[in-house]
């Protein structure tokens, strides 16, 4: 069941970086096929391959020998490994890492990523809370997205913040503080003054190690 788990694990991590490619180049997720993205050569079945194929290429066109980034690769292999931890109660939580881990690939390479992933996790981590946490949540969400991002995004973006909060509501305010001063020092590890950061590939691989520790 594990290897199964850790199999489905690994598509959906391959998934995940094709959308996010999708979404940095404005293409559509439809059309084309998998290509390629230097010698737009479509890709044959035995390179879409989540893992392997990397392996089996070297990390580089079969065609044009552009590499490769082994992001694919380590994106790959972490979703399986955490799609093992799947169970009937951690199926909102992987779904909310899921839809972040997407944000975070996105962000990555264009330090933005699409309005629709906060909407999304925001009801998917409210969906069996009561009325009032319903009411708090909103509250808050209205004033990262209208009030913060309007005067102090300069600090630290709204994205980050709809994050932190949906992950506040969905564990605790602890892990949620917990999350953040991991993702803090992997960043401070990385800033080069006066750059923007993109800052979700932080949030996502604090929330990664925390997952797995606390397993
Ligand atoms: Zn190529």
């Amino acid at each position: 069941m594990l290897i199964i788990l850790f199999i489905y694990g690994t598509c959906i991590g391959s998934g995940l970086v094709a959308l996010a490619d999708r979404y940095t180049t404005h293409t559509s997720i439809f059309y084309p096929a998998s290509h390629c993205d230097t010698c737009q050569t479509p890709l044959a079945y035995w390179q879409l391959v989540p893992i392997f194929s990397y392996l089996l290429l070297r990390g580089r066109c079969h065609y044009c020998q552009t590499a490769i980034p082994a992001t694919s690769l380590l994106v790959e292999f972490t979703a399986g490994l955490v799609l093992t931890t799947l169970t009937p109660t951690t199926i909102i939580p992987l779904l909310w890492l899921g839809l972040w881990g997407y944000a975070a690939l996105c962000d990555a390479r264009t330090q933005t990523f699409p309005g629709w992933v906060s909407y999304l996790s925001l009801i998917f981590v409210l969906y069996d809370h009561p009325f009032s946490s319903w009411l708090a949540g909103g509250l808050l969400f209205t004033l990262i997205n209208w009030i913060w991002s309007r005067w102090f995004s300069s600090a630290i973006g709204n994205g980050d913040l709809d994050l932190i909060l949906t992950y506040a509501l969905l564990h605790d305010i602890e892990h949620a503080a917990e999350l953040t001063l991991l993702a803090c020092s992997l960043a401070l590890l990385q800033q080069q003054s006066g750059q923007r950061l993109a800052f979700i590939p932080h949030l996502i691989v604090s929330e990664i190690f925390w997952w797995l520790w606390r397993l």
